[in-house]
């Protein structure tokens, strides 16, 4: 059974490649076993992709600023 830090670490690493088999499966599991970590889970795939979207939009458009938070 993974730990809940584990389970978080494994999120975000998805994110930038995909998991092998068995880590997928361990993640798997804990996601549907943790209310939290399901959770979590939902707002980073959220996070990023809008991130990532809204980054490279801006990029295309040449209207990235370096000290530009929102
Ligand atoms: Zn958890």
């Amino acid at each position: 059974m993974l730990t809940c830090h584990k389970a978080t670490h494994l999120m975000s690493a998805r994110l930038d490649r995909p998991l092998p088999l068995g880590k997928k499966m361990s993640l798997t599991f804990h996601l549907m076993m943790c209310k939290s970590c399901h959770r979590c889970d939902k707002q980073l795939e959220l996070i990023h992709q809008a991130g990532q979207g809204w980054h490279q939009k801006r990029i295309e458009e040449g209207l990235i600023e370096p000290d530009s938070n929102a």
